[in-house]
């Protein structure tokens, strides 16, 4: 679903830093995806691969998956999310809405459900490589 507007965004982002760094080809684009976000890599790649333009012809895409790290509001315990315990169903849900995660995460530590998510919820645009204007 929402994979599409992504390649495309992915795609703008990266054509503008090709033309920033002048590059006439782009061999490479490294993309981080948060792990909270409801992304089916194979599809982003799929439509990666059907929404690029002629620069992109030989580029390659590197998908990263980045962990989610949360850290406890109140005693500043920092940990990373693990799917154990979690029913899939739930697991759907926080995919979906990164924020429900608090219904069902707890610090391991303090118990607390105050949490922030320090990474794994964007996407980040991570490098681009290319060949450049000669
Ligand atoms: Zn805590």
């Amino acid at each position: 679903m929402h994979e599409w507007a992504l390649a495309e965004a992915i795609i703008n982002a990266a054509s503008e830093i090709a033309d920033k760094e002048r590059l006439k080809e782009i061999t490479k684009v490294t993309i981080r995806v948060g792990e909270l976000q409801m992304i089916e890599p194979e599809i982003l790649k799929f439509a990666l691969s059907q929404t690029k333009t002629e620069k992109f012809k030989r580029a390659k895409f590197e998908l990263k998956t980045e962990k989610a790290r949360l850290k406890c509001r109140k005693c500043g315990h920092v940990w990373f999310f693990t799917t154990k315990n979690i029913e899939e169903n739930e697991l759907e849900a926080i995919h979906f809405v990164p924020e429900i995660a608090h219904t069902y995460v707890k610090c391991p530590m303090c118990g607390s459900p105050d949490f922030e998510i320090e990474e794994g919820r964007g996407i980040v645009l991570q490098t681009v490589k290319g060949v450049r204007h000669a």
